[in-house]
């Protein structure tokens, strides 16, 4: 029996890696027990797996899925209860945002670093196209990086369309022997930033907006792609639904640092952060201390007000 890592899906077929070997095509054994996330693949990219090998056909059999660091999920469909697995196994979550050309808003950034903080993800904040940017555009960028600094987020900047091989060396040294989960809305220049790091790749670019296709998240699967310079990417296609939706409302205020950190001044311990007499985390916002685009990003999630943006 071998071991590797699943680097793709198909539903049905696996493809399984090991270090030194190309992928192998893998189906599964029998039925692996669904877990209670009732999610509908058992199988996820990132997981390791031990599998046998056909040798008159050279295709597998994946006997054994391994114990997983961790892994996200998100809804099937949007009127399903069900699950699917995107990922696991990963190292660190890296969302690619832009200030405009297209907007990424701050309440889809703060809901993905909320999720990434429930699931124990150390996540980098990568702003891309700024060459695009005006002075309006760019004194905006400085406050936004500023603040998430602030907040303790590792935060770059690139132009993943003009940026020369020394700035790209800092994105490659953040991928360096990681397994790492690039998400951001289409469009943002995730896939241009991706094959500026590993031309080998050749991912396509300037695709149709996934964002018009959102229903299919069953066809739609993630994949993992070896970087020659060690670690591994993994490119999700659409990232709603993404995470959150199994976090209670009680525990949101845990996953935005610098509102947790307020929130044990507060005079009431379930205190909810909207509208109580005694609140640390709106005494701290008056005073500056939590930005209001943070603020909001809670209070929109919270209300479940934030739908649109996922
Ligand atoms: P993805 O959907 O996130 O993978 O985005 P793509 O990589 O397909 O990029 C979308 C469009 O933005 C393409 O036309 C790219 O050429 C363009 N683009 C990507 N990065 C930059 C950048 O840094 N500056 C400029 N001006 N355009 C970029
Ligand atoms: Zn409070």
């Amino acid at each position: 029996m071998k071991e590797g890592v699943v680097i793709k899906s198909t539903g049905s077929w696996y493809n399984v890696k090991t270090d030194d070997e190309p992928s192998v095509s893998c189906k599964i054994k029998g039925r692996f027990r669904l877990d209670e996330l009732k999610s509908t693949n058992p199988v996820a990219v990132g997981d390791r797996v031990a599998y046998s090998v056909d040798a008159a056909t050279g295709t597998g059999v994946i006997e054994e899925i391994k114990e997983r660091q961790n892994f996200i999920v998100r809804r099937a469909s949007n009127l399903s209860k069900q699950t699917q697995i995107l990922a696991a196994n990963i190292d660190q979550a890296i969302i690619v945002a832009t200030i405009n050309y297209p907007v990424t808003t701050p309440v889809f950034i703060d809901r993905f670093l909320a999720t990434a903080e429930a699931y124990d993800i150390p996540t980098t904040i990568i702003f891309n196209k700024v060459d695009r940017y005006d002075h309006f555009h760019k004194d905006q960028l400085h406050e936004i990086v500023e603040m998430y600094e602030m907040i303790g987020y590792n935060v770059l900047t690139t132009s993943a369309k003009h940026d020369d091989d020394e700035s790209l060396e800092k994105v490659k040294s953040l991928l360096n022997d990681k397994v790492s989960l690039v998400a951001g809305h289409s469009g943002v220049g995730k896939s241009t930033l991706i094959n500026r790091v590993e031309p080998s790749l050749n991912l396509k670019t300037g695709r149709i907006s996934d964002r018009h296709h959102t229903g299919r998240h069953t066809t739609t699967f993630a994949e993992m792609h070896p970087l020659s310079f060690g670690g591994y990417i993994i490119d999700t296609p659409g990232i709603r639904g993404f995470g959150l939706f199994n976090i209670e409302k009680e525990e949101l205020a845990h996953y935005f640092r610098e509102i947790f950190k307020a929130a044990s001044n507060c005079r009431y311990y379930n205190c909810t952060h909207l509208h109580e007499p005694g609140c640390a985390v709106k005494e701290a916002l008056e005073r500056g201390e939590i930005a209001s685009s943070r603020y909001n990003s809670y209070v929109s999630i919270f209300l479940n007000r934030d739908e649109k943006y996922r």
